[in-house]
């Protein structure tokens, strides 16, 4: 066997980064797009219509909090690639022990193991 070299749990770790990867940069993508949507012209019909005025003002509210979400999710990817590289992912912030293979797969982002997150250890 000439394969032990790399570890199960690396190939796995290697999945979730080209998960993780793929899901940046379709992120970055939707960042990119409400960018270039919302710049600009905001001011552009803000008057005449009261009614017209409160809806586009919740339509605003609804593209930041999507935007601010996005903004989120792209920086825990970031975070979680980062931590990657450095060869800190997977190990938990709080007890240093490595994060179950399946609670990584399943949410990517996780930054503790699961008894450090259910005591709420810091
Ligand atoms: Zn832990």
């Amino acid at each position: 066997m000439t394969e032990t070299s790399t570890s199960t749990r690396e190939r796995e770790l290697d999945g979730i980064r080209m998960q993780v990867e793929g899901e940046r940069d379709r992120l970055q993508h939707e960042l990119d797009q409400l960018r270039s949507d919302g710049g600009g012209r905001d001011d552009a019909h803000f008057h005449e219509h009261p009614t017209d005025h409160a809806g586009e003002m919740e339509e605003h509210d609804r593209q930041l909090a999507i935007r601010e979400n996005l903004d989120q999710m792209f920086s825990q990817c970031q975070d979680a690639l980062g931590r990657l590289e450095r060869g800190e992912y997977g190990i938990c912030r709080s007890c240093g022990q490595e994060i179950d293979i399946e609670r990584l797969k399943a949410l990517p982002y996780a930054t503790k193991c699961i008894p450090c997150k259910e005591a709420r250890r810091d």
